[in-house]
């Protein structure tokens, strides 16, 4: 397929609910366009691993102000994987954010005011040279409110319980299908229901349903709205 826009650059978001397959198409996407792929989530998972290592009480602003001040996010990129590893204070923590303990509490820090001030401002700075691609809760509603192209993704509650276990399963074989689905479930929750940035559809999202579609299908549709876009600053 052939791209247009020449040297011009657009800000791709991709939101949506918990394992809807974000990430994959994100990076997907951000490959075939040679662009940066930005996991936004990985950002909110590193200051969880701060706070429990640190072992804080979070619901003090006091205490969640001063642990900003001692945390450095960086994305480096892993020439093993050609994915870029979160690292904190100069630690790669790639592996250990995406651990059960780390989903549990999660969504509770991600709803501290602060921590979104502090996760957006980085975020923002990420944007400013465009051509990227960036997924999470809320990139295409406050971080990005005028980006060009903004994906909403959704899949059927069960398909997404289903990818997320098998994906757990291997790395931890004695987890079930309950605990993973309700820690979906209670993810989604206070994501959808916090006070500030909740998740919701930006009004000039365009939704993609993958219930039913593979990597590749998927990945064709949003290529195609992204040349549409590309297109279109020519
Ligand atoms: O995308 P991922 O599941 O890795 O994100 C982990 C958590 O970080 C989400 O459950 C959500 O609570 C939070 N998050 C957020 N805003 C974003 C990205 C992630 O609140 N932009």
């Amino acid at each position: 397929m052939h791209f247009y826009g020449g040297m011009r650059k657009i800000i791709i978001t991709i939101d949506g609910f918990s394992s809807c397959g974000k990430s994959t198409l994100a990076r997907e996407l951000a490959k075939e366009l040679n662009y940066t792929f930005i996991d936004s989530g990985a950002m909110y998972r590193a200051i969880t691993l701060y706070f429990l290592r640190n072992h804080m009480d979070w619901s003090k602003t006091k205490n969640v102000t001063e642990a900003l001040q001692n945390i450095n996010l960086d994305f480096h990129l892993n020439i093993n994987t050609g994915i870029a590893d979160m690292h904190l204070n100069d630690e790669n923590v790639e592996m250990l954010i995406r651990d059960m303990l780390i989903n549990e509490s999660v969504s509770e820090v991600a709803a501290i005011k602060e921590v979104r001030e502090f996760a957006v401002d980085q975020q923002q700075k990420m944007g400013k040279r465009k051509g990227i691609v960036m997924d999470g809760r809320d990139i295409g509603t406050t971080v990005f409110p005028r980006a060009e192209l903004k994906i909403f993704v959704t899949a059927d509650p069960a398909v997404r319980v289903e990818r997320r276990f098998k994906e757990l399963f291997e790395k931890n074989p004695l987890i079930t299908i309950e605990e993973v689905r309700s820690n979906l479930e209670m993810r989604d929750y206070i994501d959808s229901n916090r006070e500030v940035s909740p998740l919701r559809k930006a009004d000039d999202a365009v939704i993609l349903d993958n219930s039913n579609l593979t990597k590749k299908e998927q990945l064709d549709i949003a290529l195609n709205w992204a040349n549409e876009k590309l297109e279109a600053l020519v």
